[in-house]
């Protein structure tokens, strides 16, 4: 007979693959319905749909539709970005599951442009999203995202109301930043701004923030990174030679204080003439996923130069805010956007499975 023990027991043998058990036991299947000979489910993944992310749908489909009184099978695809198991120092930002911190050994690589396409590309793909601009020495998101100039600011729940722009909400050190003020003042004001920004501001719930960091390796993005409660980090280079000694630096820095690394991401990568078509790499491409490999970080995707990535840029509308899912770039976007969401989905479900051993000495 057709019931929901039936079809439960056909889709406890379908397998997330990335997670490696099955859409049962990961609670994936919910509002199950069995009426005659229909069936129909909301099918929740763990991290946001991506176009062409029907595999794991046809797969139970198909594993439902075998049972012999099946005639109909509806499947409502979904999603519920996961978060690790609370500590303590995310009490800052408690309403907000995933922070993400963007880097770079040294400034001009496009961490910043990384930074805000990412965070765009979630959005569009149904997430919540924050982007906190950290970047003191050249804070660029507020041109990025056609709103700088932004100095006061609305309150929201005794908060402060962060700017809401391109389907994102966006907080600046240039918000307070005068561009005139020398970086030596800046430093100390940072830590405290920083804090700030994070616990005085109302992000509300978040499946995911990116921090833009400052460039570099030094004292400063060290003390940042130990201040903020972070998911783990993704680090930007550019793919000549010295990209390998860049991430290096970068990784060591994030291990330094127990901070995950989520993986590299190669900017620049190739240019790819919009006439023919021809592709050609202007420095050595692959010198990040190279690296990667060397390192055992993961490599989430390289992104090509493109003009237009720098002109929207430019005029305040990310690359990723437009129409450009099958540009080259865009591609690349979507591509480093579901590999950063799978590594911080298999991340959480890693850490929600580790048991805590407690042992006591006498
Ligand atoms: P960083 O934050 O590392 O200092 P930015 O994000 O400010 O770097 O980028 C430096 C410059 O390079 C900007 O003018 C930006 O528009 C441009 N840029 C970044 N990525 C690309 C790309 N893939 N193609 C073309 N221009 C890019």
């Amino acid at each position: 007979m057709l019931d929901e023990k039936a079809v439960l027991a056909a889709l406890g043998k379908v397998m997330e693959s990335d997670l490696g058990r099955d859409v049962v036991a990961l609670q994936m299947v919910k509002d199950l319905q069995v009426r005659d000979s229909k069936v129909s489910f909301t099918l929740e993944s763990k991290s946001p749909r991506f176009p062409g992310d029907q595999a794991i749908e046809a797969a139970c489909r198909k594993a439902v539709a075998s049972l012999p009184e099946v005639e109909e099978v509806e499947i409502r695809g979904t999603f519920e970005v996961t978060s690790a198991p609370r500590r303590d120092n995310r009490e800052l930002i408690p309403e907000v599951k995933n922070s993400i911190a963007v880097a770079s050994g040294k400034g001009g690589v496009g961490k910043s442009t990384v930074a805000i396409n990412l965070a765009v590309t979630l959005a569009r793909m149904g997430a919540r999203v924050g982007l906190l601009d950290a970047d003191i020495y050249g804070p660029s998101i507020p041109m990025m995202a056609g709103i700088s100039g932004v100095q006061s600011f609305e309150s929201e729940g005794g908060k402060i109301a962060p700017v809401r722009a391109c389907g994102i909400k966006v907080m600046s050190m240039g918000f307070i930043l005068q561009e005139d003020q020398p970086v030596i003042w800046r430093g100390p004001m940072v830590h405290q701004a920083l804090r700030q920004f994070l616990g005085d501001v109302h992000w509300g719930e978040l499946d995911y923030l990116v921090l833009d960091l400052p460039p570099g390796t030094g004292d400063i993005q060290l003390t940042l990174v130990q201040s903020i409660p972070l998911t783990g980090s993704v680090i930007t280079c550019t793919p000549q030679d010295v990209a390998l000694l860049d991430a290096k630096k970068g990784l060591r820095m994030f291990q330094q204080v127990n901070t995950q690394i989520l993986g590299i991401v190669e900017n620049m990568s190739w240019y790819e003439c919009p006439h023919c078509g021809q592709r050609t790499d202007l420095f050595s491409h692959g010198g990040a996923k190279a690296a990667a490999a060397a390192l055992q970080v993961p490599f989430l995707g390289a992104i090509p130069i493109d003009v237009e990535v720098r002109v929207s840029s430019d005029s305040g509308k990310p690359y990723m805010a437009g129409e450009h899912d099958d540009t080259p770039v865009g591609k690349a976007y979507l591509e480093v956007a579901r590999n950063l969401t799978l590594q911080i989905k298999v991340q959480n479900h890693r850490s929600s499975q580790s048991k805590v051993s407690i042992s006591i000495k006498r």
